[in-house]
């Protein structure tokens, strides 16, 4: 079931999921044919919130969004907010920050701390990034209650749908960046 972008209130839990009508795509719309900045995924601010309609939010795999919303949730009521750093990136947005990480880095730093495309979760919509640091810790702590789980050791920030609710999370990955 692909996601509809822009044309229904996605947060709104009597939605029913409904499919992606290709010539009503807004602005905002995801790009996956290779765009960079906002239409790719990138956060004009840095950081946004489920219910903002950017690219980053709207590309996100719905069960992993609406897992996060109601982990962030009962955060905000254990007094903890968190938000998204990074969501859903396009190919060319992914491919961009492994090159920014090869120049300043790298070769070999950038392939432990960035994935490529054909990688990373976050070009398949799959993966969020979570700020601030006490997001993640209470997130690492009450996760696997929503499925999510911290994928790679390396990073406190990166969770994936990697289990059922309630379930066990499987073996981080070491260094393998996400
Ligand atoms: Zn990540």
């Amino acid at each position: 079931m692909a996601a509809v972008f822009g044309a229904y209130p996605l947060f709104d839990r009597a939605a029913a999921p409904v499919v992606l009508a290709v010539g009503d795509a807004l602005d905002t719309s995801p790009d996956p044919a290779g765009s960079t900045g906002v239409a790719g995924g990138e956060l004009p601010d840095g950081t946004a919130t489920l219910d903002d309609d950017l690219p980053a939010i709207t590309g996100l795999d719905p069960e992993l969004r609406e897992a996060v919303r109601q982990a962030a949730a009962d955060a905000a009521a254990d007094d903890i907010d968190f938000w998204i750093t990074s969501g859903w990136r396009s190919p060319a947005f992914q491919e961009h920050l492994f090159d920014e990480a090869v120049r300043t880095k790298g070769l070999a730093e950038a392939r432990r701390k960035v994935s490529t495309p054909e990688k990373s979760n976050h070009v398949s919509g799959k993966a969020v990034d979570i700020g601030p640091t006490e997001g993640d810790y209470w997130l690492i702590e009450h996760g696997t209650d929503y499925g999510l789980c911290q994928a790679y050791s390396n990073e406190i920030w990166h969770f994936e749908l990697l289990t059922e609710p309630g379930g066990t999370c499987p073996p981080m990955l070491d260094g393998a960046a996400g």
